[in-house]
């Protein structure tokens, strides 16, 4: 066995030596120390007790996150697509009515899952960067009667953070479960599931929990779990069905796929960092780092694209300023300050940045040493403010 001597000194000998990226994108966002440190602990088995402690610790913390109360709270082992995956093949049946508010490239992925399970998709469309309002949200359902809603809290796309709790409502009304994307949100914004209304929310680890890639949280409502434990027939998908995992993880403990302890560490760690510096500070903290960004890029001259009210605080989208071209910027960032953003794809394509603050990067401190480099970055890419 090996003393922490030996240790650093390994870390010298390891074959792979990564730069260090300061993470201003939409996700992965930048990581904690304190992760990277629970990262390099020992593994143990996925059936170990001790994996079974940190995998209920975990549960507790997202309960918190989630701001939920359902005993069904827990880890997928995937990213944010495969909770996604998880939330539609367990709850849509083929032939089955659903409603998707689309209004992103992520509500087009829930649409392109829920097509595949053979649903009979109804799609309520707006702009990318635009919202659906109450009323008209609540009119459609109405007249839809749809057996399942689903819609994206924070469409990472565009920017925009939609408000639930019209839609569901609205859903609840004609009897429909409500499955809601939370993946940028989670850890960063008030996500409130049993406020809202949600039945069936999933996120990720790498966006506004700031953890790496690789486990997919998820929280059902009792309403949600009855009608699981009365569906007619198994999941087609036998590695995301909930009834098996929940068996896993929270019942018997007996094996259905090996779970990775080292994710689960980071998971623990991360959420362990939210509980410290407490939900409501770590939400305050994203929030005021964002007005002071959106203060910072408009005295820049820059426009936002979702209207204030409607924006998500640890992913901000201004628009391309004309003449600009935003890949010479992002380039610029990476090459001589290591600074990774994102554009825009489909229909904002070249129209926007998307940048985020995440985690340890949403502080003043780190907004305005962000904003002079992307200022300049900007003017030398032609912008003449
Ligand atoms: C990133 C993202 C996903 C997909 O998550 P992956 O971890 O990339 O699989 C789904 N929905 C939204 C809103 C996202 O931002």
């Amino acid at each position: 066995m090996i003393s922490s001597d030996d240790r650093t000194a390994l870390l010298e000998e390891i074959s792979i030596h990564p730069p260090m990226r300061l993470l201003f994108g939409p996700g992965p966002s930048q990581v904690h120390p304190r992760v990277y440190q629970a990262l390099a602990q020992p593994v143990v088995g996925h059936l170990d007790a001790y994996f079974f402690e940190i995998s209920s610790n975990i549960q507790r913390l997202l309960r918190t996150v989630f701001g939920t109360k359902n005993e069904l709270t827990f880890v997928i082992s995937a990213t944010g697509s495969g909770g996604m995956e998880t939330a539609i093949s367990n709850f849509v049946l083929p032939g089955m009515k659903v409603v998707s508010f689309a209004n992103g490239f992520f509500c087009d992925r829930m649409s392109e899952m829920a097509r595949r399970q053979g649903a009979e998709l109804v799609r309520f469309e707006k702009p990318w960067g635009e919202v659906f309002g109450d009323q008209e949200a609540a009119e459609f359902i109405r007249l839809e009667k749809p057996k399942v809603v689903m819609y994206v809290q924070a469409e990472t796309s565009a920017g925009a953070f939609q408000r639930g709790d019209a839609i569901c409502k609205a859903a609840h009304e004609v009897g429909a479960l409500v499955i809601a994307d939370c993946v940028t949100s989670l850890g960063a914004m008030p996500v409130e599931v049993d406020k809202t209304g949600i039945d069936i929310a999933y996120s990720c680890t790498q966006k506004g929990l700031s953890c790496p890639p690789g486990l997919s949280p998820i929280t059902v409502s009792p309403r949600a779990a009855e009608w699981l434990q009365a569906r007619p027939t198994p999941n087609r998908s036998w590695y995301f069905d909930l009834k098996l995992i929940a068996d896993y993880l929270t019942i018997s403990h007996r094996y259905h796929h090996t779970a990775s302890a080292t994710m689960f560490y980071a998971l623990h760690e991360g959420l362990t960092l939210i509980e410290e510096e407490g939900l409501q500070n770590r939400w305050d903290r994203h929030h005021q780092a964002h007005l002071e960004f959106v203060r910072t890029l408009e005295a820049m001259g820059l426009e936002m694209l979702v209207a204030p009210e409607h924006r998500i605080w640890n992913l901000n989208t201004p628009k391309v300023p004309q003449g600009v071209d935003d890949a010479k910027v992002r380039t610029t960032l990476l090459k001589e300050h290591g600074i990774e953003i994102a554009g825009g794809f489909g229909p904002l394509a070249g129209k926007i940045f998307r940048i985020g603050l995440m985690g340890p990067l949403a502080t003043t401190e780190h907004v305005h040493d962000f904003a002079d480099c992307f200022a300049a970055a900007l003017r030398g890419a032609g912008y003449k403010r």
